[in-house]
């Protein structure tokens, strides 16, 4: 049986897969601001070292067989700093911090969770995708802060971070593109790869929008006619963690209910 960290366990998409690999008798070493097993604040530098101490810890000398970075914040804080900070550069860090265990196995897999609205959202501010992808962390947070987007006044009130949310996760998908390819990752046996959901009922997203909304009503289209569950992204995060799961590396996989598809037709 093997041995994965999951960030963002306690709740969602990362409660989810934790289950997952759990029903498959692998140990889970769970990563979260609330209660699990190594509990953290991936938002600061600080809390995000402690993270992989906790982890190289709870391994003891171990490898680590796969990494699902799937904690994230969203666009309904009102801080864009952390929001960019949670959702790039935690993911970003504990991976970079544990490709050693990682690569220790010999297959190692890691996933991501980014989003769809990285394609979608007509919001993304490209400077601060560029800077955040230098990896200048205060550099990008006082981008994000200056909030350089104007926002329409229904967008403000209700996601008034979602220009840093969405342009976090446009540099996230771009860092898996460009890293897995990396000799590093690709002749370490090491695949890397991102799942992008689309609106799904995790509890964060159930406790922000009215528990009749109409999937045909939501701002944006859901071809499927449906919103996704966390098991429906799990399934996904799961597949890619998988040893077998051995000839793809450097994708972004949209699990979105045709979202993407549907308000990108000519994208790929
Ligand atoms: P969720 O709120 O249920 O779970 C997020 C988890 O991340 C929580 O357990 C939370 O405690 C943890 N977390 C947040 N900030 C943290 C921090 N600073 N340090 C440590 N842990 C922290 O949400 P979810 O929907 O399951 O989200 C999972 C991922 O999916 C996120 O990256 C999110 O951006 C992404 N996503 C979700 C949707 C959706 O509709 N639910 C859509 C697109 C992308």
């Amino acid at each position: 049986m093997g041995t994965y960290v999951v960030t963002g366990s306690a709740s969602g998409i990362g409660a989810a897969t934790t289950h997952l690999l759990e029903d498959e008798g692998h140990t889970v070493i769970g990563v979260d601001v609330l209660e699990t097993t190594v509990r953290a604040d991936l938002s600061t530098p600080q809390g995000r070292a402690d993270a992989v101490t906790g982890i190289r810890t709870a391994l003891r000398g171990g490898h680590l067989d796969g990494i699902a970075a799937v904690a994230g914040a969203g666009a309904h804080l009102d801080d864009p700093g952390k929001v960019l900070a949670v959702n790039y550069f935690a993911p970003v860090a504990v991976l970079e911090g544990l490709r050693r265990e990682l690569a220790a196995g010999g297959e190692g897999r890691a996933v991501v969770v980014s989003s769809n609205s990285a394609g979608t959202a007509p919001l993304i501010d490209e400077t601060l995708v560029r800077t955040v992808l230098t990896g200048d962390e205060e550099a990008a947070l006082e981008r994000a802060r200056g909030r350089h987007i104007e926002l329409p006044e229904e967008i403000a009130e209700s996601a008034p971070s979602i220009t840093a949310y969405a342009s976090s996760k446009l540099a996230l998908s771009l860092w898996v593109r460009r890293t897995a390819v990396t000799a590093e990752w690709a002749r370490e046996g090491l695949l890397l790869n991102a799942v992008a959901p689309g609106a799904v009922l995790s509890p964060s997203v159930r406790s922000a929008i009215p528990p009749d909304t109409d999937p045909d009503n939501f701002p944006t289209p859901i071809p499927l006619g449906v919103f996704g569950q966390p098991e429906d992204v799990a399934f996904w995060v799961h597949q890619f963690l998988r040893p077998q799961a051995r000839f793809t590396t450097g994708t972004v996989l949209y699990v979105d209910g045709g979202t993407d598809a549907a308000m990108r037709p000519e994208g790929s």
